[in-house]
């Protein structure tokens, strides 16, 4: 084998096109590690009567999804492309008070006396956060006001982190706003303030498809969210010995390679197959898109070997490293699917979905309409939907069994769309999944523990260990894969030098 070895740890979105991209780049030898039986990570489908069921994300987002476009067309899936219905546009929020959902339209919120009182304040006395970092409840409580806060933006956070806006990090979860808000008002941004980074899509992508994904705002395929993975997993594989993806097999411990006398060196990996059989490997450079938790198993497990076969003291690097990616918490949900034979009552039925707040203290974070958004994969006139539960807000709500979780989804259907008796409407269809430690929460101080995350990697590793995914390069899927490009290039600059 020539060019530098590779090894990848995680065959979620972030690792697949990460392989992929170095591939491109450069003559890496890459080996892709994947603990379970399949790629995909949180992306993942199955069918259920015939219809399309997604356990983590529903759709793909177009907006600064230019490097996700470039890569679901180098893959050749656009004719399996579906795009989101002209419905899906449309959105709504669940207002507590009046018992009811509100539609989220210009319009409508246009007379809103709260809201128009908050934009003139950012207009006219908008300041620069008085801390290097503040939570997003505070943010918008400052700079707008509190119902906006409240209202519009919690929800908002609820169906992106499922996650709690009094904790969360407004310079971590929105780190583009936040920085322009440094410069002055953010409805009316000035020269100073930075723009955001767009990726451009390959030229490669004709432009009346890109235009037609733009326009649509997002899009999945006919089989559903899986297709990227399982494509990314297919082209990876046909690419004969530079590259191996192995299912089923995890690294037990990572540890630096003494240098030997070739002056050699880089990182050893011990590596588990199968559940059983183990074997040890030599690696220039390892990536790891784990969960920071998972890393965090490997390295502690990496020390205790360390410690056993060593009277050196254990590295001091090392334990804040592993402090530091255990840190982060991730957060929980439940996600579960309802297809019923008729059409619910519209028009929030006919929408993309509705979003809660969680002053409602409901135990829904929102619900999306799957036969609205994707129409020509539903049946008939039927109503295809899902709901999210749980999150940060309620993380209990995982202990509960998935017949309860249908009967709130059930009783959730009733509430929301303001008959109550839906509730005893028996859907055709039900599938329910737990989906644990799913989401990174980028709680204030997330940027910092960041920054700590990279610089004792590379400490430790001598630059060697490169952490990349969800948690530490944002948890949207155009994220994971744009950081991934990034990681590539830069990985194909410095390994020519
Ligand atoms: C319910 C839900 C809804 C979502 N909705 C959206 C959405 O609408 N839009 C959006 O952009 N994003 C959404 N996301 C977020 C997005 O799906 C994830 O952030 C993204 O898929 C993370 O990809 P990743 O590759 O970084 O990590 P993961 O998908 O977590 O992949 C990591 C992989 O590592 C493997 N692994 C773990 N430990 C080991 C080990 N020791 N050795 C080897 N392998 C290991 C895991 O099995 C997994 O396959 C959603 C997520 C969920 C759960």
């Amino acid at each position: 084998m020539s060019g530098p070895r590779v090894l990848i740890l995680g065959g979620g979105i972030s690792g697949l096109s990460l392989a992929h991209f170095l591939r491109q780049t450069s003559k890496a030898q890459c080996t892709l590690l994947e603990k379970s039986n399949r790629v995909g990570g949180w992306i993942r489908t199955t069918k259920k009567q015939g219809l399309v069921i997604e356990h983590g994300p529903a759709s793909y987002f177009a907006r600064r999804g230019e490097d996700t476009i470039g890569l679901m067309h180098e893959l050749g899936l656009q004719d399996q492309l579906v795009l989101a219905d002209k419905a899906a546009k449309q959105r709504y929020i669940w207002n507590e008070k009046q018992g009811k959902l509100q539609h989220i339209s210009l319009m409508g919120l246009a007379f809103k006396p709260w809201l128009i009182a908050g934009f003139l304040k950012d207009l006219v006395a908008a300041q620069p956060s008085p801390d290097p970092d503040e939570t997003i409840y505070s943010f918008i409580s400052r700079r707008f006001n509190r119902r906006m806060a409240e209202e519009l933006v919690d929800p908002a956070v609820a169906g992106i982190y499922g996650g709690d806006i009094r904790k969360l990090s407004m310079r971590s979860c929105f780190p583009v706003q936040f920085e322009a808000a440094q410069h002055g008002s953010l409805l009316r941004p000035s020269k100073k303030a930075p723009k955001p980074t767009a990726g451009k899509a390959p030229s490669s992508v004709p432009p009346a498809l890109l235009r037609s994904i733009q326009m649509s705002g997002s899009f999945s395929f006919q089989d559903g969210m899986e297709a990227l993975p399982l494509a990314l997993q297919q082209s990876l594989t046909s690419q004969g010995d530079a590259v191996r993806l192995r299912l089923g097999s995890e690294v037990v411990s990572l540890s630096s390679v003494p240098d030997d006398p070739t002056g050699q060196c880089g990182i050893r990996a011990v590596i588990q197959h199968d559940g059983d059989q183990q074997t040890t490997e030599d690696f220039d450079f390892v990536y790891s898109t784990l969960p920071t938790y998972s890393l965090a198993s490997i390295l502690e497990h990496s020390q205790a070997l360390a410690s056993s076969s060593s009277s050196a003291p254990a590295s001091d690097a090392l334990s804040s490293l592993i402090d530091s990616l255990r840190s982060i918490h991730y957060a929980s949900m439940y996600i579960c699917h309802l297809a019923y034979d008729s059409a619910l009552p519209p028009p929030a039925s006919a929408s993309f979905g509705f979003l809660v707040p969680s002053s409602a203290k409901r135990p829904v974070l929102g619900a999306q309409f799957l036969s609205s958004i994707f129409p020509a994969r539903n049946h008939g006139s039927g109503t295809h939907l899902r709901m999210l539960l749980g999150g940060d807000r309620q993380p209990d709500l995982i202990s509960q069994a998935p017949e309860s979780i249908t009967a709130l989804s059930r009783q959730a259907v009733g509430w929301s769309l303001g008959q109550p008796s839906l509730a005893e409407l028996e859907p055709a269809m039900t599938e329910v999944s737990l989906a644990k430690q799913c989401i990174p929460q980028f709680y204030l101080g997330h940027a910092d523990t960041v920054s700590k995350i990279k610089q004792l990697s590379e400490t430790q590793f001598g630059g060697r260990l490169v952490v990349l995914g969800a948690a530490i390069n944002g948890v949207a899927m155009n994220e994971c894969i744009a950081s991934a490009k990034r990681a590539a290039r830069e990985f194909a600059m410095t390994s020519q030098h």
